[in-house]
């Protein structure tokens, strides 16, 4: 078993002062399942490379089993353990770089603390679910991932590829933030600890975890294969995780605060706009509300609170501001009738979907500017053509406004996701056109302070059928 990390920053032979390792040297450590070897096979200004072979004691490693729970088969010797990446790597990663696994470097903590050009390779890594679930376990990490697959028997093309794979993973980071993916994610893919799993073992997960793992989209499967599906402890460990979601999400929230909410000054205009559609909601006397693109449920959560609503739905095409949404809303601990009155739906207002059909209103708060202009026409079918609600309350940025924002340079939009920002004219012409096609007529109300040419921050259609 055999790991590489290469950086190009220069001087590259730096990266010995960030591993505690010599390059001029071969340093070797024992283990308890065998020997640990360090050496450089290039250590130059340009580029550097450090390997650390692990030579695992097959025998050893049966006869330290004992009491185990193994039965007495010739399985037991004759197996792929000693030669593929397993949670031995990682216990050997933590013994011989146990100082750059957590960030420290006395000699170099500065270059420990920058992004560098990094590079590792693994081989040879298991995967019996095939080389997709390398590339579901890393691409989220921003890493540019690279697999050599091999053949099972070389002579024989027809019996197909084997279980094993070189792994290749490639990013601008810090070392430690590598070497802890690699760490949490190779015990992962090998799904099969050599030791037991107890309760340390979640709050190694969730130390080394910190920081990425709570939005990782494949959080519930690395979890619940780190631990060895153990469910209590997984659900514990899943638990803790939404907590830290939760947690980030409000300093994501206030980080878009500075972002578009900052520019958007003093009483936040996102308040004002949950004002106003609920007083718009209520002057029509809606009962039933659907708000599609809910994101972390901040609307739900105001509409819960007049009890004129009676059904709330919220839904949103990413699960994780769903699942933020839920703790937010303290849905686990709501009283039954409270609770009855309320659900999340996870869905895209992209396609047909009759659980969006049969309310009083629909409100679109900050959504359509996220969708890729391609995708309008099936967005306004769904909603005025299958979704039908009598009332459709649709808010979105008013371009012409951003000129207002000193922080923002000219031309640019207030949020980094969004796919456009319309004049009042062109959202008109867009509402105009969408409601003459489906019967329903449109009103305008502006959100925000108004300026006298340039409008109000936030525009909002009122549709009615
Ligand atoms: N309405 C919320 C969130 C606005 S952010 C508020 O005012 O605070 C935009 C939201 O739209 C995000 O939560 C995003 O996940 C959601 N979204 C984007 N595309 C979507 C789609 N196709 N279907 C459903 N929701 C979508």
């Amino acid at each position: 078993m055999l790991l590489t990390i290469s950086t190009t920053h220069q001087p590259a032979h730096e990266l010995g002062y960030l591993l505690y390792k010599n390059p001029a040297s071969l340093q070797s450590f024992d283990l308890p399942f065998g020997k640990a070897h360090v050496f450089y096979p290039e250590a130059g200004e340009e580029k550097c490379t450090a390997a650390l072979l692990l030579d695992i004691d097959a025998i050893e490693l049966v006869r330290g089993a004992r009491g185990r729970d193994t039965a007495a088969t010739v399985d037991q010797y004759v197996n792929d353990r000693p030669y593929v990446a397993s949670s031995f790597l990682s216990v050997a990663l933590a013994q011989v770089f146990g100082s750059a696994l957590s960030g420290k470097s006395r000699e170099r903590q500065e270059l420990a603390d920058t992004a560098i050009p990094l590079q590792a390779t693994i081989s040879v890594v298991p995967s019996k679910g095939g080389d997709q679930i390398l590339r579901r376990l890393f691409e989220p990490l921003g890493y540019e991932v690279r697999i050599t697959k091999y053949a099972l028997d070389p002579h024989f093309a027809e019996w197909g590829d084997s279980p094993y794979f070189t792994l290749t993973i490639e990013k601008t980071c810090r070392l430690q933030e590598m070497l802890t993916h690699i760490y949490v994610l190779i015990p992962v893919l090998d799904n099969d600890k050599h030791y037991a799993v107890g309760e340390a073992e979640v709050e190694k997960l969730l130390l080394r975890g910190e920081g990425w793992l709570a939005q990782h989209p494949e959080r519930n499967f690395i979890t619940s294969r780190y631990l060895r599906h153990r469910g209590r402890l997984t659900k514990q460990a899943l638990e803790r995780l939404a907590d830290e979601n939760l947690q980030e999400a409000e300093a994501a929230e206030e980080s878009h605060a500075v972002e578009e909410a900052a520019l958007e000054e003093k009483i936040s205009l996102n308040e004002q706009r949950i004002n106003s559609v609920v007083s718009v909601l209520k002057s029509i006397g809606a009962g039933t509300v659907i708000d599609l693109g809910c994101g972390q449920g901040k609307l739900l959560q105001a509409l819960l609170d007049h009890r004129e609503f009676t059904r709330i739905v919220g839904m949103d095409v990413a699960f994780g501001a769903l699942e933020v949404a839920k703790r937010r809303l303290r849905f686990d601990q709501m009283p039954e009738r409270q609770k009855e009155r309320i659900q999340l739906i996870h869905g895209s207002l992209t396609y047909r979907d009759s659980r969006l059909s049969g309310f009083d209103a629909a409100t679109c708060i900050e959504v359509i500017e996220h969708l890729d202009p391609y995708r309008l026409t099936a967005f306004e079918r769904v909603l005025f053509e299958f979704a039908q609600p009598k009332t459709v309350i649709l808010t979105t940025p008013n371009s012409e406004y951003n000129a207002k924002f000193e922080s923002l340079p000219a031309g640019h939009m207030r949020h980094k996701d969004h796919r456009f920002e319309w004049t009042r004219e062109e959202f008109r012409l867009w509402a105009e056109a969408a409601a003459g096609r489906h019967g329903y007529d449109v009103r305008y109300l502006p959100v925000g302070d108004e300026d006298p040419k340039l409008g109000a921050p936030t525009q909002m259609g009122v549709f009615t059928r």
